[in-house]
């Protein structure tokens, strides 16, 4: 890939907000180059609790501008991407000794009206001796409030920003390393390594965006060469999976007693995601693990609402992530601030420079654009905000009704099996022609891996979303992971190594 172009547009880390802003420069005609060091959302981005939420506690520390930009993006966002995103009824159990009923109604009533609600039912009081949500929890909880907010697979989220970005002409290259990066004559010049290969290469670049999340002033200092004036605070967050803890689609919302809230989500069909945490830590994100301490933690927070006790060992799987903070001195990591910061550092005559400091899975596309509209400042960027009504990958299901989408797809073809058609329309949506192609049957769609992956699927991964190893394709592309028998990987791996070529190969892209 020698003598690289000159790019507009050069952007560090592929995690949520780095694939943001590639599409959204992309979609207005910049040449646009994102380069990710691991594989696409392998950091935080996959390791949320994967609401796309105004954040009802933030209420409590006065956040109102995250609050209801967060509140709007939710049916933005909600009608981008019906197939990865849906609509959620959380139930908060009233325990009088942490919050008033008055204070929780009234965050409620601010919940509703801040951001625009049209798809969204509103909040309401329930009776848990009559609701559904009632059943599982310990009989001393009489009163919840209900209320609306959105569920996103936030890898996928990831990935389909960056193939719509690449289908708008970007260059994405995961497993792809800043090693260095320095101004020169007007430009970035930038040192790109090839992870698989150790090979370097130098490309040229306009602008150049830091968003390595909790990297972020790692890259600014140590591959920048920049004295830092802004700072971070990670804190890392960590979640628990166990066997389904009830069979009602209702999330809960737990509050404890040291003003945090735990989630426990309906997850994978099969399970239950308890999270999460939030711990001060300066280390190394990439090394970011669970403790016992915080299974320990998760386990206490919702054995003091479910009747049905969660011990350690019933944990089936874990992660943990490392939420990139701006740094407000606010002291507990509970309540330093989620909003984000942008940073444009454009001396004059020199190729400009935009940090991204924090910022949430909800509130990426708005945090692209107001990135595109910093540097357009000291670029001329043509076009004007677009992606508020443009659908992502997959997503351009008509009146965003999913139910109505899956029931075509199950009619076109009903001999795929309804758990299988409902999770390629749940994961791609109206790309689903695409990865079943001609198929008749499911003797059509290859090699049978275990817990319904088939060849079909890992070849469209790999052509079109990106993915290069069992890992990609188990835990980030898919939650497979928690499905297939224990041999798939093993088997995947192989399967992916195989020589036998066109699995990998770009000409498979279409
Ligand atoms: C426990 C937890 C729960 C959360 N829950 C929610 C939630 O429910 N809803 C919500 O909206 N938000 C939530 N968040 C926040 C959200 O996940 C993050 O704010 C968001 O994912 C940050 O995205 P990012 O792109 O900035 O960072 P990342 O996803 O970390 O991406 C940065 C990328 O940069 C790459 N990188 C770093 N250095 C280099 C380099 N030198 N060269 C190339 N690449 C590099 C990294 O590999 C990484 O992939 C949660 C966060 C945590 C930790």
């Amino acid at each position: 890939m020698g003598n690289h172009h000159t790019v507009d547009l050069l952007v560090v880390g592929g995690g949520i907000n780095g694939a943001g802003i590639a599409r959204d420069a992309a979609g207005r005609g910049l040449s646009v180059l994102l380069c990710e060091m691991g594989d696409l959302a392998s950091a935080t981005s996959s390791a949320s609790t994967k609401l796309i939420h105004g954040g009802l506690r933030y209420l409590e520390y006065y956040e109102f501008r995250l609050v209801r930009h967060a509140l709007r993006e939710r049916e933005v966002l909600l009608r981008a991407a019906p197939h990865i995103i849906w609509p959620l009824r959380f139930v908060l159990p009233h325990s009088p000794e942490q919050r008033p009923a008055w204070l929780i109604r009234l965050g409620l009533l601010l919940y509703d009206h801040l951001g625009g609600r049209r798809m969204l039912p509103a909040s309401e009081a329930v009776d848990l001796r009559r609701h559904p949500a009632g059943g599982p929890l310990k009989a001393g909880f009489r009163k919840a409030f209900v209320y609306s907010d959105c569920w996103v697979q936030d890898a996928r989220l990831v990935v389909l920003n960056a193939l719509d970005a690449a289908e708008r002409g970007a260059e994405i290259r995961p497993r792809t390393e800043l090693v260095a990066a320095r101004r020169a004559d007007g430009l970035w010049r930038a040192e790109l390594e090839d992870r698989a290969t150790g090979r370097t290469e130098t490309v040229a670049a306009r602008a150049l965006v830091n968003a390595a999340g909790p990297w972020v002033t790692q890259v600014l200092a140590e591959r920048l060469g920049h004295n830092l004036t802004k700072r971070m605070r990670n804190v890392k967050g960590s979640h628990i999976v166990v066997p389904r803890l009830f069979e009602h689609p209702y999330p809960y919302i737990f509050q404890n007693a040291d003003k945090r809230v735990v989630f426990a989500i309906p997850y994978e069909e099969r399970f239950t995601l308890i999270g999460t945490t939030d711990v001060d830590y300066p280390g190394d994100p990439a090394q970011a693990a669970i403790t016992e301490e915080e299974v320990r933690y998760l386990c206490d927070s919702v054995n003091r609402y479910f009747r049905r006790a969660v011990a350690p060992q019933d944990v089936v799987w874990s992660y943990a992530g490392v939420r990139p903070l701006f740094d407000d001195e606010a002291g507990s990591a509970t309540a330093a601030t989620r909003d984000y910061v942008l940073e444009l550092d454009a001396e004059r005559d020199a190729a400009a420079l935009l940090n991204v400091y924090g910022g949430k899975i909800t509130t990426f596309r708005k945090l692209a654009e107001q990135a595109i509209a910093k540097l357009a400042t000291v670029l001329p960027i043509p076009g004007a905000d677009w992606t508020a009504g443009a659908p992502l990958p997959g997503g351009d299901i008509a009146d965003a009704d999913f139910e109505a989408f899956l029931a075509a797809q199950r009619q076109a073809r009903p001999w795929l099996p309804a758990e299988l058609a409902y999770r390629y329309a749940r994961n791609y949506g109206t790309r689903m022609a695409r990865l079943l192609g001609a198929a008749q049957g499911l003797g059509d769609l290859g090699e049978d891996f275990g817990g319904g992956l088939y060849e079909a699927e890992v070849r469209y991964l790999v052509a079109q979303e990106f993915a290069a190893t069992a890992e990609d394709i188990l835990w980030r592309r898919t939650k497979l992971g928690l499905h297939v028998p224990a041999e798939t990987a093993a088997r995947l791996q192989r399967y992916l190594d195989a020589p036998d070529g066109d699995v990998g190969s770009e000409a498979a892209r279409a």
